[in-house]
C-alpha cells in the first residue's frame, strides 16, 4: 500500500460577498458626482496551508468558509450595505443629510471602488488569523467596471 501523503501546499481560498452602497464622486467631470448607487461584488481571496491534523475541527481547511464570512461581514458588509458614502469635503454632506441618513459613511477619500478597495485590503489584513493571508480583493461596482488588489503589488 502507497502511504498516504498530503504535500503542504499552498492554496488560494476565496469568497464572495455583495451589498448595495451609494455614493457621489465630488468633482468628477460626469454624472459620477451625482448621488447614486451600485451592487457592489466583493471577493476575498486568503492564501495558506490547509490545516494536516486529525481531530482539528478544522482539519483539511485553509480557514472555515463560515470564519471568513463573520470577519468580513462584520467589518464590510453589514456597516456599508445600504449605506451613503460620501467624502468628508463633499458638497452633500450638510446637517441635513447627517441628521436624516441612518447609515451615513463619512471617509478622507474620494469613495470610488478603488479607494474603498485599499480601505478594505487594510482592515482584512488587520483581522484575519496570522497562519493566513490576503492574497487579492476584487470590487464589482457595475457589470463591466472592477478594481483589482493584489498584496504581491503592494511592495
Ligand atoms: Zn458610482
Amino acid at each position: 500500500m502507497q502511504p498516504i501523503f498530503i504535500a503542504m501546499a499552498r492554496i488560494r481560498i476565496e469568497k464572495t460577498f455583495d451589498f448595495e452602497m451609494a455614493h457621489a464622486l465630488d468633482d468628477h467631470d460626469g454624472k459620477c458626482k451625482n448621488v447614486h448607487g451600485h451592487s457592489y461584488v466583493l471577493k476575498v481571496c486568503l492564501i495558506g496551508s490547509p490545516i494536516n491534523q486529525t481531530g482539528h475541527p478544522k482539519n483539511g481547511m485553509v480557514m472555515d468558509f463560515g470564519d471568513l464570512k463573520k470577519i468580513v461581514n462584520n467589518l464590510i458588509v453589514d456597516r456599508f450595505d445600504h449605506a451613503l458614502v460620501l467624502w468628508e469635503g463633499s458638497p452633500y454632506l450638510t446637517p441635513e443629510v447627517r441628521k436624516t441618513q441612518e447609515k451615513l459613511i463619512v471617509v478622507p477619500y474620494q469613495p470610488t471602488c478603488e479607494n474603498l478597495l485599499s480601505a478594505f485590503a487594510e482592515w482584512l489584513q488587520n483581522a484575519i488569523p496570522e497562519d493566513v493571508s490576503l492574497h487579492s480583493l476584487s470590487l464589482r461596482e457595475t457589470a463591466t467596471s472592477m478594481a483589482k488588489w493584489f498584496a504581491a503589488d503592494q511592495q
